[in-house]
């Protein structure tokens, strides 16, 4: 994770953040970066470049299971709990590759390949940004976030909106004014694959691609 202190960007990492979980967002915060669980999935077969106890328990497989039963409904409980299985396995132990992890859904919940790989996708993203949000309390210090979209043509509307309604708000806002904009901006466009009903696990349309980047709050 990446803070904006004040001009400086430094490293969370250095500062030793507590570890905390929050049960509200259901999600295990640990020390990282930001994206870089993307970099290592683009570099299988790498070397693993941080600490593998960093990325231990990042999937809650039960949580997920409820969450991919829920808002799936072609996906059965049993299914739902070997997808989130699979994102565990992939998402800690690095012993699968994507597209090998795409590949078991299929073949162990019968699900078509590209609804597999959207449900990989959208969860799999979903999981990332739980895992880039920190209530790590720096001397008193809380947090703020940013909206950031892959820049490049294919930016879906329900996050173009977002980041407006962010940039209005100053450009960073707090975790729980940032999950209410996701779910603003999901409802406006309900009719473009927007999902409302998931802001509280980052997700605001399927196979989003955003980040969110955390900094310092300028009242802290
Ligand atoms: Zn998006």
């Amino acid at each position: 994770m990446v803070v904006d202190g004040g001009g400086e960007i430094i490293k969370i990492s250095t500062l030793s953040p507590t570890r905390a979980s929050n049960t509200k967002y259901g999600y295990y915060p640990l020390e990282g970066e930001t994206g870089m669980s993307d970099f290592i999935d683009s570099n299988t077969g790498a070397d693993v470049l941080v600490d593998e106890e960093l990325l231990e328990d990042k999937v809650d497989v039960e949580y997920r299971a409820d969450i991919i039963e829920t808002h799936y409904d072609e996906v059965s409980r049993e299914n739902a709990v070997t997808i989130a299985e699979i994102l565990k396995s992939v998402m800690e132990g690095y012993d699968l590759n994507k597209r090998e992890a795409r590949e078991k859904i299929v073949s162990e919940t019968g699900l078509r390949e590209a609804r597999a790989t959207t449900v990989y996708r959208t969860e799999r993203h979903s999981i990332q940004l739980a895992e880039s949000v920190s209530e790590v309390d720096l001397d008193g210090m809380s947090m703020e976030y940013s909206w950031s979209t892959a820049g490049d043509n294919a930016v879906h509307p329900v996050c173009e909106t977002i980041t407006e309604m962010v940039d209005k708000r100053g450009g960073q806002v707090p975790l729980e004014t940032l999950v209410e904009l996701i779910r603003a901006a999901a409802e406006v466009h309900a009719d473009e694959g927007g999902t409302p009903e998931r802001a509280d696990h980052f997700v605001g349309h399927e196979e989003c691609r955003s980040v969110m980047l955390s900094h310092i709050s300028p009242d802290s």
